[in-house]
């Protein structure tokens, strides 16, 4: 993909103005993790900060993660992993980064035997998430990783079970746990400022470019616009509620069989949740779509845009809302570098990535058999 064809690129608006720019992440869930890390709290270094290495250096990494980093203060930019030796070249000089913290992908592991990196981030195509998770884990660090978390549900059980067999944090790179708008949705739901939500309707998607791009080949993505976007319209659902889907119903349409010959180009589902609640979502690689409304006994919230790194928007039956535009990724990175250093829970845990895989896994089946599938 190329950087102008992601929603959440940067050049989006300014090259594609039907294309605002948007990205993804999404707020705090109220689902507590089952294995909170419980390893001794990392003494901090002397400047207090704790170091990151990126691990791919795609459009994300470089143009959101790493000025990200520059404004954070709990941590900061300490080395990179990367297969294009130019690629390193240019970092090195950007972000003053030593050779002894420049790593390829062959030489990964002897990432264990660097103090600077107490956390990798996996910024990767989706399929090789759990990998390199787990050799992060195994060398000792903590990590966190870009959603989808991995490709199934089998896989994140296998990171997280590396994290707790080293002992170290694994979170996943959900940013909007972070961002004002979406954190007032989760009060308002949450808090039942309106009352019970009774029903939502979240949906994200945009127009995708390039053919040849990982998006959307199935061995690096796992799936199409709903392993890439639609993710961020099941954790608004869940964040929005605070409960978890008790099953979904599904439907796939495919316009371009060539395109997306083996990922999902456009899909619908709908989700029933413990307290009644009902909800309707969309996901595409075809249309832009971007909004979350939640609609409750005595009134209703919306955002749209909803995900994107900026220039969200957001009413309630009462009137606008209004929040500062933030860097949710400094956040997220800071909140995360915190809890290491610190011992405290973090917000966005695998256990979070988990479960919105094992949604997507009956979303997937109920496409695919025309059934209401119970969520595993
Ligand atoms: P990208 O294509 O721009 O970057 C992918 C990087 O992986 C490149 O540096 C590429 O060289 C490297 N790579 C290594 N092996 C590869 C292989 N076999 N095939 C393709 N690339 C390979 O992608 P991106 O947009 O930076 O996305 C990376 C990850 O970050 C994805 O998991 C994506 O879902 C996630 N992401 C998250 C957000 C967010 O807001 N949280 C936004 C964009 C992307």
């Amino acid at each position: 993909m190329s950087r102008s064809e992601h929603p959440a690129s940067p050049l989006v608006s300014t090259r594609r103005s039907f294309l605002k720019t948007t990205a993804l992440g999404a707020a705090a869930l109220s689902v507590p993790s089952k294995t909170l890390w419980t390893g001794s709290p990392k003494r901090r270094r002397q400047d207090d900060r704790l170091g990151y290495a990126l691990v791919g250096l795609g459009n994300y990494a470089t143009y959101q993660l790493a000025p990200a980093l520059q404004e954070t203060s709990n941590c900061y930019l300490a080395g990179i992993v990367t297969g294009t030796p130019e690629k390193a070249e240019r970092w090195k000089e950007q972000y003053g980064i030593p050779d002894s913290n420049i790593y390829n992908y062959e030489n990964y592991d002897e990432i264990a035997d660097n103090p600077d990196i107490d956390i990798v981030y996996v910024v990767l195509p989706n399929s090789m998430h759990a990998e390199y998770t787990i050799r992060a884990a195994r060398a000792g660090k903590h990590v966190m990783t870009e959603k989808p978390m991995a490709v199934s549900a089998a896989e994140c059980e296998a990171m997280i079970a590396a994290c707790e067999e080293a002992n170290v944090k694994l979170g996943v790179g959900y940013r909007l746990h972070h961002e004002p708008f979406n954190r007032e949705v989760k009060r308002i739901g949450q808090d039942k400022v309106f009352g019970d939500i009774k029903f939502l309707e979240t949906g994200f998607g945009f127009r995708i470019g390039n053919p040849d791009q990982w998006r959307l080949k199935h061995e690096l993505a796992g799936g199409g616009a709903m392993m890439d976007v639609g993710i961020y319209a099941i954790q608004a659902a869940r964040y929005t509620t605070g409960e978890e889907p008790i099953s979904v119903t599904a439907q796939e349409i495919k316009t371009d069989p060539v395109k997306f010959a083996t990922v999902d180009e456009t899909m619908f589902w709908q989700m029933e949740f413990p307290s009644g609640a009902i909800s309707s979502h969309t996901t595409s690689y075809a249309s832009r779509v971007e909004r979350l409304f939640a609609s409750a006994e005595r009134g209703w919230v919306e955002l749209s845009p909803a995900y994107s790194y900026g220039g969200l928007s957001g009413k309630t039956h009462e009137g606008p809302l209004n929040f500062p535009q933030v860097r949710e990724q400094a956040l997220h990175m800071d909140h995360f570098a915190d809890c290491v250093a610190t011992g405290r829970p973090h917000i966005t845990t695998g256990e979070m990535g988990l479960q919105d895989m094992k949604i997507i896994e009956a979303i997937y089946q109920a496409a695919a058999t025309g059934t209401r599938v119970v969520v595993g």
